[in-house]
């Protein structure tokens, strides 16, 4: 027996009433069990369980039996089979699944658009940048580090002569020729042995990684692996990856400040050696199809690389160099050294 109240069809009255069910019926009486209104349980909508919300069953006719008995009417509603309640469930079960659906299919697009988006927008944008933007933005980059990491080359004048040289030669048989270059010689004070490229086509090599050569060859290898970076754009590749993660949490949240380290971006990936491993990889690729055509051996560069990884000081606090990370210094080297025919 279910105590509530009634509210008969097209009147403001409440009846104090109960509700059961009698005969496979919804039967509402009266306190002194004169009948009210019975409905088959088909034609009886029941409310959903909210919290401490009264429950409502509606009755075709209009009128409405309520209850505080929430676990009361839970009963009626199962002795009944009536239906709502079971829709509702059905409801709330479906909703679940629609927001676990939605959950996925966000974290999928997160996903995509990370893994794929980002970097095929980058390679858009990188193409599509003028060489004026790649100018000013290399200009202000070799700024920004040659003020904290670089200072000027102590090389003897006949090892920049020398250097000089060995570079014309690489960027005569590279893309771009021999205009398409420029050598920047510095003393790698705080970054160590290193070479980068910035996107105007300046390669850096500090005095440290010159003197780490054994011959001529080696570094003609470090200067083919950085024209590569500056052919395939991915200097400018790496800020339009690495601004694009900002940009988009700027433009969800409203949140600008996210864009505000934009500008020491590449100076990061340039300086740490921190392009993604397939911009190196194609890099090293193109490198030794240029040593190949140059008549050297990519070995050769293989060489340098191992020699500089046995060298690493491997401290906590010691530069990253030019090799960058090093579980993948092993792998490179082999891969150089299995494209040398
Ligand atoms: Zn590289």
């Amino acid at each position: 027996m279910l105590e509530g109240r009634y509210f008969p069809p097209r009147s403001a009255r409440i009846v104090p009433a109960r509700a059961l069910a009698a005969n496979g019926r919804l039967r509402i009486e009266d306190t002194s069990g004169a009948l009210l209104a019975e409905a088959e349980p088909r034609r009886v909508r029941v409310s959903p369980r909210l919290g401490h919300l009264a429950r409502g069953f509606d009755l075709a006719d209009g009128s409405r039996f309520e209850t505080d008995d929430n676990d009361g009417a839970d009963a009626l509603v199962r002795a009944l089979r009536l239906k709502g309640a079971g829709r509702t469930l059905d409801r709330i079960e479906r909703s679940w699944r629609f927001v676990a659906a939605s959950v996925v299919v966000a974290v999928a697009l997160s996903i995509g658009y990370v893994e794929f988006g980002i970097p095929w927008l980058a390679g858009r944008l990188a193409a599509a940048t003028p060489d004026s933007v790649a100018r000013l933005i290399s200009r202000q980059t070799l700024d920004l580090i040659d003020g904290s990491m670089l200072g000027a080359s102590k090389l003897a004048p006949s090892d920049r002569a020398h250097a000089e040289t060995v570079f014309a030669r690489v960027a005569r048989a590279a893309p771009r020729g021999a205009g398409g270059y420029r050598l920047a010689l510095r003393d790698g004070r705080g970054i160590g042995a290193n070479a980068f490229a910035l996107p105007d086509g300046t390669v850096v090599l500090t005095d440290q990684l010159w003197k780490l050569k054994a011959d001529d060859n080696e570094i003609a290898g470090v200067f083919a692996h950085e024209m590569a970076h500056v052919d395939r754009r991915h200097g400018l590749q790496s800020v339009y990856q690495a601004s694009m993660i900002p940009a988009a949490i700027a433009l969800i949240s409203g949140d600008v400040s996210q864009m505000g380290h934009l500008a020491t971006i590449l100076p990061g990936v340039l300086v740490q050696s921190a392009y993604a491993r397939g911009f190196e990889q194609q890099a090293d690729d193109d490198a030794a199809a240029l040593m190949i055509r140059m008549g050297m051996k990519p070995s050769e560069l293989a060489n340098l690389l191992d020699r500089m990884e046995a060298k690493h000081c491997g401290k906590p606090g010691c530069p990253r160099d030019w090799i960058g990370d090093h579980p993948d210094t092993q792998l490179r080297s082999q891969k150089l050294r299995a494209e040398t025919k």
